[in-house]
Parts: C-alpha cells; sequence; structure tokens
C-alpha cells in the first residue's frame, strides 16, 4: 500500500512527485512515458522562468532527472482503472493493481481528433498529431496543418525546416495564433493560410495523397494535393479511466477545489491540464502539482492513517 500514488509524467506530475517525495510519503508515480505535450512540442519553450529557451525534449529532462533524484518509485505503464476500496483507491494498470490512501491523476491531455471521413484510417499512413515525432518523414513533401492557433503554426514552422509547401486550414474567419507566432511563421515563405476551410475528408490509397475541405464563404468544396495531415486542433482531457469518480465540466475537464485540487472524491486530486484550471501551461500545470501533492499530504495525515 502506497500513501500516495500518482498518475502522469507530465510537468505537474513530475512536480508532484518531488513534492511528494520530499514530504516523505511512500509515493509511486505511473506513467506510460514521460513528457507528456511537452516532449512533443515542436518549437522551443520560451515562457518557464530559468530558461529564456530551451525545447521541450531538453526542459522534460531536467524535470525528469529531478524527480528520478527522490525517493520514489517510478513505475512505466498506463493506468486503465481507479476505484474506491475502503479507506483508499485501487489502481489497475495492465495486469497489476495498486494501493494507495490518495491518488493524483495528472494524465493531461491528449490531441483532440477531426472526427473526419479517413482520419483514422491514415492515421501513420500521413495522419499525424505530433509534428517532432513525424515531421522529418515528409521531406520534400507538400503537407497541411490543420488549426490555425499557436500550436498550429508552430507546427508549420517546425515542418518548414523539412517540406517546401504548408497549407493551415482554419475553420474561422481569423487565424487565432499570436501576431508574433503568425509572423515567423510567416517569414519562412512556405506556408499558405486557408481561413473559412471546413475540413471534409482526408483521401489517399496506401498513404494520404489529398484532403478534401468546404470553403464556407463561397460553400465550394475544394481538393488539396497533401501528403501530410497535421492535426492541430487543440486538445481534450485524458480522463476515461477516473470517470466514475469525479465530475466534469462542459469542457469535460475535471471539477477540482482550486486551492487543493481536490476532486468531489476525498482523497482523489486532479491536477495540470485535466482539470478546469483556465490556463493550461507548464508553469500551471507544476504549480497545480505542488498544490495537490501538500493537499495530499495533508489529507492522508488526517484521515488515512
Ligand atoms: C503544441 C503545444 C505547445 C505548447 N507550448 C507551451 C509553451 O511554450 N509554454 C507553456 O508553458 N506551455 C505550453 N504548452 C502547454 C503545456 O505543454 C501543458 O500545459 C503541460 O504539458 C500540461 O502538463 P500536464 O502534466 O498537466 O499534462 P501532460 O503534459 O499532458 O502530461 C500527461 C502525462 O500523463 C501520462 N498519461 C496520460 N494518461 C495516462 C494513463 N492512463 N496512465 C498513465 N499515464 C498517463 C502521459 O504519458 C504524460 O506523461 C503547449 C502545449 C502544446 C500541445
Amino acid at each position: 500500500m502506497y500513501d500516495l500514488i500518482i498518475i502522469g509524467g507530465g510537468p505537474a506530475g513530475i512536480t508532484a512527485g518531488i513534492y511528494a517525495a520530499r514530504q516523505g510519503l511512500k509515493t509511486a508515480l505511473i506513467t506510460k512515458e514521460f513528457g507528456g505535450q511537452l516532449a512533443k512540442k515542436a518549437v522551443d519553450v520560451e515562457n518557464y522562468p530559468g530558461f529564456e529557451k530551451i525545447s521541450g525534449q531538453d526542459l522534460i529532462k531536467k524535470f525528469e532527472s529531478h524527480l528520478r533524484k527522490q525517493d520514489i518509485e517510478i513505475i512505466k505503464k498506463e493506468v486503465g482503472k481507479i476505484e474506491k476500496k475502503g479507506k483508499g483507491f485501487l489502481l489497475t494498470a495492465g495486469n497489476d493493481k495498486y494501493q494507495a490512501k490518495a491518488v493524483i491523476v495528472s494524465s493531461g491531455a491528449d490531441p483532440r481528433p477531426l472526427e473526419v471521413p479517413g482520419e483514422k484510417e491514415f492515421i501513420g499512413k500521413g495522419v499525424s498529431y505530433c509534428s517532432i515525432c513525424d515531421g522529418p518523414v515528409f521531406r520534400e513533401k507538400t503537407v497541411a496543418v490543420i488549426g490555425g492557433g499557436n500550436a498550429g503554426f508552430e507546427t508549420a514552422m517546425f515542418l518548414s525546416n523539412y517540406v517546401p509547401k504548408i497549407y493551415i486550414l482554419e475553420y474561422g474567419s481569423e487565424v487565432e495564433a499570436h501576431k508574433a507566432v503568425q509572423e515567423s511563421a510567416e517569414n519562412t515563405g512556405k506556408i499558405e493560410i486557408i481561413t473559412n476551410a471546413s475540413l471534409k475528408e482526408i483521401k489517399g490509397d496506401k498513404m494520404v495523397n489529398s484532403i478534401v475541405y468546404e470553403d464556407l464563404k463561397t460553400k465550394k468544396t475544394k481538393t488539396l494535393e497533401v501528403k501530410g495531415v497535421f492535426v492541430e486542433i487543440g486538445t481534450q482531457p485524458a480522463t476515461a479511466f477516473v470517470k466514475e469518480l469525479v465530475d466534469f465540466n462542459e469542457r469535460d475537464e475535471i471539477k477540482v477545489e482550486p486551492e487543493t485540487c481536490e476532486t468531489r472524491t476525498p482523497g482523489l486530486f486532479a491536477a495540470g491540464d485535466l482539470n478546469i484550471g483556465k490556463y493550461k501551461q507548464i508553469i500551471t500545470a507544476c504549480g497545480e502539482g505542488a498544490k495537490a501533492a501538500l493537499a495530499a499530504y495533508e489529507y492522508i495525515k488526517k484521515n488515512a492513517k
């Protein structure tokens, strides 16, 4: 029986792990992999204090190395279920079961899918949710990025290192990326922005060869020949395994007490991108991981002896 189990190896979970170990809690951190969204970030992080410019991959390596210096058990698995058991919790990960007095869920968010015909069929055959993982494969090919927010533009900027031409398709009448991000992307000279574009289908044979979209202004259907489609339309909380024990808001984010990150189930905390917190950033995820670990420590001291 652990005092505390933390789920997730992103900024929230890692920070929670460091704090929990320093409070002397017998802690396990269970994660599919380290890094979360940060590991897949295509351009440098420039807003985490202490590092004026650092790649997401390097920052997360530093986080992980800090965590590994603590007295904490690290288990590389995917948690499939959390149940209430007596005063504590029972977690299932693969064929294994783990028990803890308190749990912090910090499983972050997954890319939001497009849900158009062809998307599922061509995953790994031209459809990608991670430019840093897959970008180099599209060397010298024309690609499309779906989504005109910061993530879409950053993805296009990263892809411009490899490909000659990138379409950015934005559903709205204007792109949402910050001006500075837009300018850097446009300076590459390789990007064509198409607004009022509603993606209808991804087509191909063995691999993607085109996309079909509706021009929402003219109502005409158009086709673009592309070999890659990078999906950047936001994220959705990764919370399926905990849904019986928490309440959600209309965006499927877990409702928590802002001061402690505690959910409606006493002893179950939710920190980072998966909760109702408005600003989803590395530093806010770290802050919530710290809060949740300290609150879990107090909970364990008071309730779970
Ligand atoms: C493209 C992009 C660019 C960004 N750029 C910036 C930036 O420049 N600056 C900034 O401050 N923020 C940025 N962000 C936001 C930042 O990355 C997130 O706010 C932050 O990563 C959230 O951390 P988290 O720990 O809550 O979740 P995540 O980073 O999503 O980590 C979740 C972790 O949980 C694990 N996990 C998920 N499900 C399970 C399960 N069932 N069992 C076990 N483990 C599981 C995952 O493997 C992962 O390790 C960016 C995000 C994106 C998508």
